[in-house]
């Protein structure tokens, strides 16, 4: 296990953004929780939204007095090829999980938790990777209330892998879902929804100065926003589906023959899967001048890219929550996305982007081209998506919901 290393943060920054009322509820939360010390526990220090939402959380909450860690598991080739097809599973597809893969899952798992040294008073599990350690944690800290933080979109999820999880998370004390439909099939003795958030403050969301904009375009090069642009930000996943946007695109390209196509991803730590996807997305995408597969962009860049592009597309198939909308409105671009797991917390049809089904390229170039094609409707689109997230999906109001969760666990006076 390791502890990444964090940057400073202070919650005050934050007052403007999202208001002292919300901030005076924080402060009042974390003086319940000021004698508790909580371990954050999941499987990559960067790449996908768990790490994004960790990285902003973690500090935020020393800088409220709550003592918090955050350890990241340390494992091989083997182990992320198990835990991803857990993750394929739980949303529904994937291998057959075999003897062997269990082996590997408990073993590694295992062997992490042993590597705590530390005593805790909560542990936050942060999806199925590392869930194997509730032995161990419960034999340390047999006090220590246990959270499970689902992520995952378990809509319909496969018998076999929601079995093997289930022998872990039938033992948590308490079980956080992104949407209120994905705890039906978990027995855990309490649950609640918090629906994540991004953070405006950092170098993906902040506000952004013309001299920034314009020297962080150079990464992007060649693609131009003087012609119309198309962008998805997602990890190279078959979950988000980039064959299905570039279809998209060429549906739409048949109206608007200048457009271009974003396809930037990244390639998170605990996904081995991501490489080969990349290249066959690539090798796709390499005979057309105007669609741009672009990785490990800095998030500068991508703050850039969402800010400019004229619509951002998120065609997922399916989608445990997807920051990346909420990242595209705050940033009042308007969003055509999947009518898919947490897209349609966050796309409302009509006001500030479309939603479509995840199978219908053909309605997805649709509202495409009907944006593209009314910059009326894409600016009030925009400000609308901007006041959506501003309510809804900023840091704090998720800070507020994990303190509660928090305080309630503990059974803590507030
Ligand atoms: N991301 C990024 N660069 C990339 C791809 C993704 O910075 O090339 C970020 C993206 O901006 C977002 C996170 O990774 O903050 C992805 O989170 P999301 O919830 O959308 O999807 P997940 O990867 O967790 O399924």
């Amino acid at each position: 296990m390791h502890a990444p290393s964090l940057p400073d943060r202070s919650i005050e920054a934050y007052a403007a953004v999202s208001g002292r009322d919300r901030l005076e509820r924080l402060r009042s939360l974390a003086e319940a929780l000021e004698a508790v010390r909580v371990l954050h526990v999941n499987s990559t220090a960067a790449g996908g939204g768990v790490a994004e939402l960790l990285r902003s959380i973690v500090p935020l909450c020393a800088d409220l007095g709550v003592d918090t860690d955050w350890l990241v598991m340390d494992a091989g080739d083997d182990f992320f090829e198990v835990t991803k097809a857990m993750h394929n599973g739980l949303q529904g597809s994937g291998a057959r999980l075999t003897e062997e893969m269990k082996a590997t899952y408990r073993t590694v798992t295992e062997r992490n938790a042993a590597e705590i040294e530390d005593e805790y008073d909560l542990v936050v599990i942060h999806d199925p990777q590392p869930l194997g350690m509730i032995d161990r944690l419960e034999e340390r800290m047999p006090d220590a209330p246990i959270v499970w933080r689902c992520h995952v979109d378990l809509t319909d999820p496969s018998e076999e892998y929601l079995a093997f999880v289930s022998e872990y998370t039938n033992r948590v004390d308490h079980a956080v879902f992104s949407r209120s439909t994905y705890g039906d099939e978990i027995d855990v003795p309490t649950t609640s929804i918090v629906y994540p958030s991004i953070d405006p403050l950092t170098a993906k969301n902040r506000s952004l100065d013309e001299e920034t904009v314009v020297s962080e375009c150079d990464n992007l090069d060649p693609l131009s926003f003087d012609a119309p642009v198309v962008a998805q930000v997602s990890r190279f996943d078959p979950w988000k589906d980039q064959f299905g946007t570039l279809e998209t695109y060429r549906h739409a390209r048949e109206e608007i023959p200048t457009l271009q196509l974003a396809l930037v991803g990244g390639m998170a730590g605990d996904d081995p899967e991501g490489l080969e996807l990349y290249e066959r997305v690539a090798a796709e995408a390499v005979d057309d001048p105007n669609v741009h597969v672009l990785t490990d962009l800095p998030d500068a860049t991508v703050n850039v890219l969402q800010r400019r592009s004229d619509i951002v597309v998120q065609k997922s198939l399916r989608e445990g929550f997807g920051l990346v909308v909420s990242e595209a409105l705050w940033k009042r671009t308007p969003v055509v996305g999947s009518n898919v797991g947490g897209i349609p917390l966050q796309v409302e049809d009509g006001r500030n982007g479309y939603l479509v089904e995840p199978d219908d390229v053909s309605s997805a170039a649709d509202r495409v081209v009907t944006l593209l094609k009314d910059e009326n409707r894409r600016r009030s689109f925009g400000e609308n998506g901007r006041e959506y997230v501003r309510e809804r999906f900023l840091l704090p109001r998720q800070l507020v919901d994990c303190l509660d969760v928090f305080v309630e666990v503990l059974d803590l006076e507030r």
